[in-house]
């Protein structure tokens, strides 16, 4: 068997379509969007061109409503200090969960130890949703930011942005979402969402690495993180990375068009997945929402082999071709439980034994076979060792 690659929630293949959308712009038309001239202005209608199907994406009625960043990271951090400093002045609460990326975490801690902000992190069930009532019942009159993810990137599940954003709407305060591992496994439409800011990255949905956007909706001010000139509507200075702004566009017009072809795809592997792991072990648990209730990602499995090491099955996984993940892609290699996992009340038996395996387009049921046929060798090797 060759490599089987099932760590998608870190990162993607670049489609050839996308490489070939993106050569031109490194070579021959490689001219500033900024600039005046003719090429410059070639250049400045590829990016407007880019901008317009990453709207499309996003179900956005105003393309300028994106702003291109270097990432998911960058489009968090832009989300939440930019709109938290803009509005500061009405108030500096901010309500968050346990179990966002630690760009948005790190974000609220940014804006906590040096700008004097207050931040409420809510908790989720064990299966990783956050309770609209709970929301509720933290906003106070100071509240001005609210940033829930849309989709887990470790446990897969799928929050009720819709219910909660009409909850911040309600209350005039600003909504934001971290949709990073939504593209292509989930449909997402802002104007129904009712969201005001919403992060995107390219590299989870088959696009290039070090590119990203920020929906932000018409009206919302934001102030910039990065200081110069005044590109991107004075919301991101700094010569945009034109090939990789056309290379995300390609990769979101693609995710948009075969997304239900996709989706349905990927439940079907997941469910294959699942079920294989379910009648060929004990000792076990499926961590994160029940598939069938359609809480969890497509493309998500995480699964806890109890009292056993993850790195040790991360690595005998290695050792057959098989690549998948501890914990979210930061988390991996530190030693700790990761945050998602503890927040969810994992005992520590399962917390330190969970593995997350991500599908991608390209996965067959031939692959998830010999994956659970390798997993049921390695399983029972630990387990015996263990007790030697
Ligand atoms: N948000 C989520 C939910 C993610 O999964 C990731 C990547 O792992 C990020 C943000 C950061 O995105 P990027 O790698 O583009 O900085």
């Amino acid at each position: 068997m060759e490599d089987i690659y099932l760590d998608h929630a870190a990162t993607t293949p670049i489609l050839q379509e996308v490489v070939d959308a993106m050569k031109p712009f490194y070579k021959n038309n490689f001219a500033n969007p900024a600039s005046s001239h003719l090429p410059g202005q070639h250049s400045a209608a590829a990016l407007e061109d880019a901008r317009e199907l990453v709207a499309e994406l996003l179900g956005a009625k105003k393309a300028e409503e994106i702003v291109f960043t270097a990432g998911g990271t960058e489009a968090d951090n832009l989300a939440l200090k930019g709109a938290a400093m803009a509005v500061a002045e009405q108030g500096k609460h901010i309500i968050t969960s346990s179990i966002e990326h630690h760009a948005v975490l790190r974000s609220c801690e940014y804006l906590e130890k040096h700008l004097g902000f207050e931040i409420t992190y809510l908790d989720v069930d064990q299966d990783g949703l956050v309770n609209p009532q709970k929301l509720y019942n933290n906003i106070r009159e100071d509240t001005i930011l609210i940033s829930i993810m849309f989709a887990n990137n470790e446990i897969g599940s799928i929050q009720p942005i819709k219910e909660l954003a009409a909850i911040a709407k309600e209350n005039d305060i600003l909504f934001h979402t971290d949709a990073v591992q939504a593209p292509g496994q989930l449909k997402i439409d802002v104007e129904d969402l009712g969201v005001d800011l919403l992060s995107l990255s390219a590299h989870k949905f088959n696009g290039p690495k070090g590119i990203g956007a920020l929906f932000v909706r018409k009206g919302v001010e934001l102030i910039p993180q990065i200081s110069g000139g005044s590109q991107e509507r004075k919301r991101r200075a700094g010569t945009v990375n034109l090939a990789a702004a056309v290379g995300m566009g390609k990769a979101a017009e693609i995710a948009a068009a075969n997304l239900s072809e996709k989706r349905g795809e990927l439940i079907l592997l997941r469910d294959y997945f699942i079920s294989e792991l379910l009648s060929n072990f004990e000792n076990i648990k499926i961590n994160g929402p029940a598939p069938e209730s359609e809480k969890r990602l497509p493309a998500n499995i995480n699964v806890a082999f109890k009292n056993l090491d993850a790195d040790s099955i991360l690595f005998n996984l290695s050792l057959s071709n098989i690549a998948a993940a501890a914990g979210s892609a930061c988390a991996s290699g530190s030693l700790s439980v990761s945050h998602v996992l503890k927040a969810i009340g994992l005992a520590e038996e399962y917390a330190k034994s969970s593995i997350r395996f991500s599908l991608g387009k390209n996965n067959t049921k031939e692959e998830i076979d010999y994956v659970v046929d390798n997993l049921i060798k390695i399983i029972d090797r630990l387990n015996s060792l263990k007790y030697e």
